[in-house]
């Protein structure tokens, strides 16, 4: 990835901006808690990878649920955080769904996930996956923050 300073407030931003007119997202009552961040990587990967925990999440709710999009940073990481109020991912399927081709959704490609892991992995970032009936379903992707000197 071609790494850069980017604010990733205003990334998120646009992003919602583009979201707003998708079919996808109407009717999903959509949250931002946004604060000022800027991390090292390559803008339209993350772009990518928002875009692919976004979609499943309003496909996950299915237009009657909530999607939340967090951002703050912790420790020397950006923390970015998807969260759906549908937590519908079995307990058994958990470990599955970043492998490639795995889908449950007819007509899906089970590509979504695989592709924003190897994105995550190439920044040098992490994510994971949490998901419960109760709690909902929860993608948190950390990246490493830009330093002032880059
Ligand atoms: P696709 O969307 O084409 O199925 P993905 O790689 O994006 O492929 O997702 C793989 C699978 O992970 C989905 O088929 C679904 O079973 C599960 N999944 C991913 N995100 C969510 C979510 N937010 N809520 C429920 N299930 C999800
Ligand atoms: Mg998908």
């Amino acid at each position: 990835p071609q790494l850069r300073p980017v604010g990733l407030e205003l990334l998120v931003r646009q992003l919602m901006e583009m979201l707003q007119v998708d079919p996808l997202s109407r009717g999903v009552e959509l949250d931002l808690d946004l604060q000022p961040v800027a991390a090292a990587v390559d803008p339209d990967q993350v772009r990518q990878v928002l875009l692919n925990l976004l979609r499943n999440a309003f496909e996950a709710v299915d237009s009657k649920g909530k999607v939340r999009l967090s951002l703050s940073a912790e420790g020397n990481m950006a923390r970015l955080s998807v969260w759906d109020s549908a937590g519908s991912i079995p307990e058994s399927n958990l470990g599955r769904i970043f492998e490639p081709f795995f889908t449950t959704r007819s007509g899906g490609t089970g590509l979504g996930l695989a592709t924003a892991y190897s994105i995550v992995r190439a920044h040098e970032g992490r994510m994971q996956v949490t998901s419960s009936p109760e709690a909902g379903t929860e993608f948190v992707v950390e990246l490493p923050l830009a330093v002032a000197s880059e």
